[in-house]
């Protein structure tokens, strides 16, 4: 099957570091494999959009001299292939309807990671007087394993680390996990490339897939880029927004954060020269086999 890859960014502030290092990664991989490599925005959690943040992010892939095939897909425009999912896991009786506030779930168990894991209170239907929020998918005990080109192989038992997971949200938004699988599918994707931060996903990804009878495409986890404290780059960390006026920095940056050895003397060369350095000498071999690695510093 030819290469399809994908980078799918939340709009919810400026390209920052660890974005572009999913970017280029996800890019450089399916380039190197003489693939596709597509661009969808994930703006399916309305609450959490930031104006004119997809346009930006787009500019600045751009400037820093992205190439994307076909036009880029938003999530806000593919509602209704959400709910016909959803509609098909309901069918089946995979979901329920749930009552239970976060605060609730977060005040009832701890999954083993210290995030907190829903314990089936609504399982088998609603407390009287209860007023239906979310749904949920049911989860089966047993390990959910997959084998990922970086970080070697991964599993996860979803009933006992997470639990039954939302799918449609109280707000009324299809959830990550739900409209992810569906468009990954939806766009023919074979290989999913990004940051280790999402790598706990996979799992409810892979079980959503099984539901859906959908394929499931290969799976490698970059080193998620971390700040001086620790912590992920995001906007709530205040993560930089990547300077567009000097994309040979940037990418030259984003390549050596991936292992790859860029000579030098591409900071100042044509960045179509840079780019096709960087697709010929993609070297998987060389990713650094962490799920996270400190940002550069300036990033
Ligand atoms: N939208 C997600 C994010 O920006 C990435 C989703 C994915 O690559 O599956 O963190």
């Amino acid at each position: 099957m030819p290469y399809r890859g994908r980078f799918a960014p939340s709009p919810t502030g400026p390209l920052h570091f660890g974005s572009l290092a999913a970017a280029i990664g996800s890019c450089l991989d399916a380039r190197a494999a003489g693939g596709s490599w597509l661009l969808r925005i994930e703006d399916v959690d309305t609450p959490r959009m930031v104006e004119g943040a997809a346009e930006a992010m787009l500019r600045t892939l751009e400037r820093l001299g992205f190439a994307w095939d076909g036009a880029v897909e938003y999530q806000s425009r593919r509602t209704a292939h959400y709910l016909a999912a959803f509609e098909r896991l309901k069918l089946a009786g995979r979901v329920f309807a749930c009552a239970c506030s976060r605060r609730e779930v977060a005040d009832s168990g701890l999954g083993p990671d210290g995030a907190p894991r829903y314990p089936g209170t609504c399982r088998r239907g609603l407390a009287p007087g209860r007023q239906a929020r979310a749904w949920r998918l049911q989860v089966e005990p047993g390990q959910v394993c997959f084998d990922d080109d970086l970080q070697g192989r991964i599993c996860q038992d979803l009933a006992a680390e997470v639990g039954d997971f939302v799918v449609l949200r109280a707000d009324g938004c299809f959830a990550y996990q739900l409209a992810a699988v569906v468009d990954d599918a939806a766009q023919g994707v074979t290989h999913v490339v990004r940051g280790a931060d999402l790598i706990d996903s996979t799992p409810r990804q892979i079980f959503l897939q099984q539901q859906l009878g959908l394929p499931r495409p290969a799976y490698l986890h970059l080193p998620a880029a971390v700040n001086a404290a620790g912590e992920k780059l995001s906007k709530q960390t205040r993560a930089a927004a990547i300077d567009g006026q000097r994309p040979q920095a940037a990418l030259l940056a984003a390549l050596k954060f991936l292992g790859q050895q860029p000579p030098q003397a591409l900071a100042e060369a044509a960045l179509d020269d840079v780019w096709r350095w960087a697709i010929m000498h993609w070297n998987r071999d060389a990713l650094p086999r962490c799920r996270s690695a400190a940002a550069p510093a300036g990033y």
